[in-house]
C-alpha cells in the first residue's frame, strides 16, 4: 500500500465559501493507494501519535498554497485544433457560420493519425493549466468518422492522466447535412454513438431551416435514451433572440426525465432575448436540471458581427442562470481553428473572461469563482463520485500559487502541480530571479 502525505495546502473544494480567506488554517491531505484517505489540519502528528511509521510515507510540503479539484473543461474541439492556419481555413468574416463553411471545405484530408498528434498538443496545453477532465466534440458529418475515430483511440490511450468525453457531434447540421451515399447527419450521429462516442450532439440553430431544427432536438432526445448517453447541443449559437432551440430541448429532456444529463452550449441568444421571455423559461430550466456550458472568449469574439454599436457581448446569462439556481460550467472551445485563432487551454483566463463579461465581481461572487472550473464543470460531466476532495474518492487535485480563491483569481494564477489517483503529473517551479528588492515575492 502506498501512503502520501500532503502538507500545509490551503482547501478549496469549490463549494461556496471555501478557501476565500488565505487566513484560514492550513490543512493535510492523506492519500493511500491513489484515493483520499483524509483532508484535516495537523494529521502527521495524528499519524504519529498513531504509531505510523512515518520513513513509509511519502511527505510533500504545499507550503500554503491552494489545492482545489482539477479543472474541467467542458467545451472543447480537439479535432479542430490548430487547424486555422491552413490553406482555405482562414475565416474572413470572423463568424460561425463562416467558421463552418471553411471548415467544411477543408477537412477531407484529415487523417486519424494527423488529428491525434494535433489533439495531444492541445490536450497537453490544457492538462499544463490544470484541466484533468475535458468534454470534446468530434465532427461527425464525414462519411469516414475520422475525428471520431482518432478522439475515441485517445481517450483510451490517455485514460490514466486525463478523461475525455467525446460527443457524437454533427458540425453541419442532422438533416442539412448529406454524406455521398445519402447518410444524414443524424444517421452519423447514431453510428457515432455506436462506436462509443458519451454524448449526442446537435447544431439547430445551423439547420437550413426552424422544421430541421425541432426535428434535430427530437432526434438528440430518442438517441440519447435509445443508447442511454448524455446529451451535449450547440443550442442557439446565435444573436438571434428568436433562436429558442432551448426551450424545446429543455422540455424534451425533461419529460424523457434526461434533463440532469443534458447540456445547452453556448445559448447565446439569451444574451439577446428580452427579460419577460428569460423569466418564463427559468422554470424549465430549474425543473429540468439543465447544464450550460459558456465559452466566453470565442462568443465574444464570434457574436455581434452583425452588429454595429451597440455591439452585444454575445454570452449566455451566467450571472442570471446561476442566481436561478442552474448549473453553468465554462469552456475553451477552439485553439487555433477556424471559429478562433487563439485559445491555449487556461482555464484561468476563461474564467477572467466570464467573471468580466458577465459582470459577476461581487466579493462574493469572486471568492466562489472556483466553481466555475470544478464542481459545475463535473456536475455538467456527471462526474458524480468520481470528482471532488472527499475521502474514498480518486485522489485527483491540483495546487494553485495562491493561497485563497480570490487571490488565484486576481493575480489569474499559474498551476503549480497537478495530481492525478496520487501521482504527480507534473510541478512548475516559477521564481523571478532579480537583485531589486522590490520584485522580490
Ligand atoms: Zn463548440
Amino acid at each position: 500500500m502506498s501512503t502520501q502525505l500532503f502538507t500545509n495546502a490551503h482547501i478549496a473544494t469549490g463549494m461556496p465559501g471555501s478557501t476565500a480567506d488565505e487566513t484560514a488554517p492550513v490543512q493535510d491531505i492523506l492519500v493511500e493507494d491513489g484515493r483520499f484517505v483524509e483532508i484535516a489540519p495537523d494529521l502527521t502528528d495524528r499519524l504519529s501519535i498513531q504509531g505510523k511509521d512515518m520513513s513509509t510515507v511519502e511527505v510533500t510540503d504545499l507550503e500554503g498554497k491552494l489545492v482545489c479539484p482539477p479543472f474541467c473543461d467542458t467545451h472543447l474541439h480537439l479535432d479542430y485544433v490548430f487547424t486555422a492556419r491552413k490553406p482555405g481555413a482562414v475565416n474572413e468574416s470572423g463568424t460561425l457560420f463562416e467558421g463552418i463553411q471553411r471548415w467544411s471545405e477543408t477537412k477531407s484530408d484529415l487523417t486519424v493519425e494527423e488529428i491525434k498528434e494535433r489533439a495531444k498538443i492541445g490536450i497537453a496545453k490544457e492538462m499544463r493549466h490544470g484541466v484533468q477532465f475535458i468534454r470534446s466534440h468530434a465532427d461527425v458529418t464525414d462519411p469516414n468518422l475520422t475525428s471520431l475515430k482518432a478522439l475515441l483511440e485517445l481517450k483510451e490511450e490517455l485514460k490514466d492522466t486525463v478523461t475525455l468525453q467525446i460527443v457524437s457531434f454533427p458540425q453541419e447540421g442532422m438533416y442539412s447535412y448529406e454524406g455521398p451515399k445519402g447518410e444524414s447527419g443524424a444517421d452519423l450521429v447514431e453510428e457515432g454513438l455506436k462506436m462509443g462516442a458519451d454524448c449526442v450532439g446537435g447544431i439547430p440553430h445551423f439547420e437550413q431551416c426552424r422544421e430541421f431544427g425541432e426535428r434535430s432536438m427530437h432526434t438528440v432526445v430518442e438517441l440519447a435514451s435509445k443508447y442511454d448517453k448524455l446529451i451535449d447541443v450547440h443550442c442557439d449559437e446565435t444573436d438571434d433572440p428568436n433562436s429558442r432551440y432551448l426551450e424545446l430541448l429543455s422540455a424534451l429532456a425533461y419529460r424523457a426525465g434526461i434533463g440532469a444529463r443534458t447540456t445547452a452550449s453556448h445559448t447565446c441568444s439569451l444574451g439577446s432575448a428580452d427579460n419577460a421571455y428569460f423569466f418564463h423559461l427559468t422554470k424549465l430550466l430549474r425543473a429540468a436540471h439543465i447544464n450550460f456550458a459558456c465559452a466566453p472568449t470565442e462568443n465574444l469574439y464570434l457574436q455581434g458581427r452583425q452588429d454595429t454599436f451597440p455591439k452585444r457581448r454575445g454570452i449566455t446569462r451566467v450571472k442570471e442562470l446561476t442566481e436561478a439556481g442552474v448549473n453553468v460550467s465554462l469552456g475553451q472551445d477552439s485553439m487555433q481553428d477556424p471559429w478562433y485563432p487563439l485559445g491555449n487551454g487556461n482555464m484561468m483566463l476563461i474564467l477572467d473572461y466570464m467573471l468580466h463579461l458577465a459582470q459577476m465581481m461581487s466579493f462574493g461572487e469572486i471568492d466562489d469563482a472556483l466553481k466555475f472550473l470544478t464542481v459545475n464543470g463535473a456536475t455538467t460531466l456527471g462526474m458524480h463520485d468520481a470528482y471532488g476532495l472527499e475521502a474514498g474518492r480518486p485522489a485527483n487535485f491540483i495546487v494553485l500559487d495562491a493561497s485563497s480563491v480570490f487571490d488565484a483569481v486576481y493575480e489569474r494564477c499559474s498551476v503549480l502541480r497537478s495530481v492525478r489517483d496520487g501521482r504527480t503529473l507534473f510541478i512548475r517551479n516559477e521564481s523571478i530571479d532579480t537583485d531589486l528588492a522590490l520584485l522580490k515575492r
